[in-house]
């Protein structure tokens, strides 16, 4: 079969490869991979800038069809759709075992796609039923390969919560922040404000068709003033840092009221020089959030199938998985949220 692989370290060394399908474990799924997501962290591993470990074949944002299953595995059958976390967690260091299965420390950590765990850019993987997620056949598998950025945005509402009648501001509108602006909606926010620059013209669209009250590309506006004069003075209730520019997450200290929250979802890879004096006067509340729980992933995957948020209209381009390299430059030129690649 034919995978999109990273075969070694440093810039570039993306390559279409054949291998021959998995053999599955007897804990294990194998899984006929129907539609897979070209995530930020595909880009940053195409470019060296973030944790892999190669070779190892890339995708971890998708769904699929099991068509093994493994001698030990009881809750899946062959025919079930799935989908699931990329992180394989090992179940027995202090994180998981306290429930924070997204920030296991285990050294030797299996991530589907990224590191010694091959991904979903191939027409079969094998996954670990311990992380699988059935999913409701009702869910087209384009939509169902969006669970997992869904299950990420939902994380961050875990993280920082939304209360009926509160003012969010979502700085960046990618996946992440067209995701958590409709969560916060759901969650009762009565005014949402989605911040972007010029590059993102149609995302912005985008966020004001899902249902943002108002749009702002802060390389024409300063949003400070008009966010001011939206909440009388007083600053958002919750600002949600999704877009890892510098300049924004910055910014999130000057929109938020005092006691107010801060939901840091975006990675920016550098220091940003802040004086943390605005956390003390301010009485604020900052929130970083990585990942997802097990919780996320079960309303991520009831919101999609109840329809209740909407994933389509972040869908750009779904293209064959030889045209990968389309695909990551449309994602990286910021033309599409979101490219799937079907294998
Ligand atoms: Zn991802
Ligand atoms: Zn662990």
């Amino acid at each position: 079969m034919k995978v999109l692989r990273k075969t070694a370290k440093g810039e570039g060394n993306v390559e279409f490869k054949d291998l021959e399908p998995p053999k599955i474990k007897s804990d294990e799924l194998l899984v006929e991979v129907k539609a897979a997501g070209i995530c930020g962290t595909d880009l940053h591993i195409l470019h060296d800038k973030s944790h892999y470990v190669p070779p190892v074949t890339l995708g971890h944002e998708y769904s699929g069809v099991v068509v093994e299953a493994g001698s030990d595995v009881k809750d899946f059958e062959v025919g079930d759709t799935v989908t699931s976390p990329a992180t394989i967690n090992c179940g027995i260091c202090h994180f998981c075992r306290i429930g924070f299965t997204n920030r296991c420390i285990d050294p030797n950590k299996r991530i589907l796609g990224v590191a010694r765990a091959n991904g979903a850019f191939a027409r079969y993987m094998a996954v670990p039923a311990k992380i699988a997620h059935k999913l409701p056949k009702d869910i087209p598998f384009e939509e169902a390969a969006l669970a997992e950025p869904v299950a990420c945005a939902v994380h961050a509402t875990e993280m920082v919560k939304v209360n009926m009648g509160d003012t969010v501001v979502i700085l960046g509108p990618g996946p992440m922040g067209l995701l958590i602006l409709q969560l916060a909606r759901l969650a009762g926010a009565t005014q949402t404000i989605v911040t972007g620059i010029a590059a993102d013209h149609d995302r912005l669209k985008i966020a004001k068709e899902l249902g943002a009250d108002h749009i702002i590309n802060v390389e024409q506006e300063n949003p400070i003033p008009i966010i001011k004069e939206i909440t009388n003075d007083l600053g958002a209730d919750v600002v949600f840092e999704c877009s890892g520019a510098p300049a924004a997450q910055k910014q999130a200290f000057d929109i938020v009221r005092r006691r107010g929250k801060i939901g840091l979802v975006g990675l920016t890879g550098r220091e940003i020089n802040i004086s943390l004096d605005k956390i003390v006067e301010g009485e604020l509340e900052v929130s970083g959030s990585w990942g997802t729980l097990w919780t996320s992933w079960k309303l991520a995957i009831k919101l999609i199938s109840l329809k209740k948020l909407q994933v389509k209209p972040l869908i750009s381009a779904t293209l064959s998985l030889e045209q990968w390299e389309k695909g990551f430059q449309l994602m990286e030129s910021k033309e599409a949220i979101k490219v799937l690649l079907i294998p």
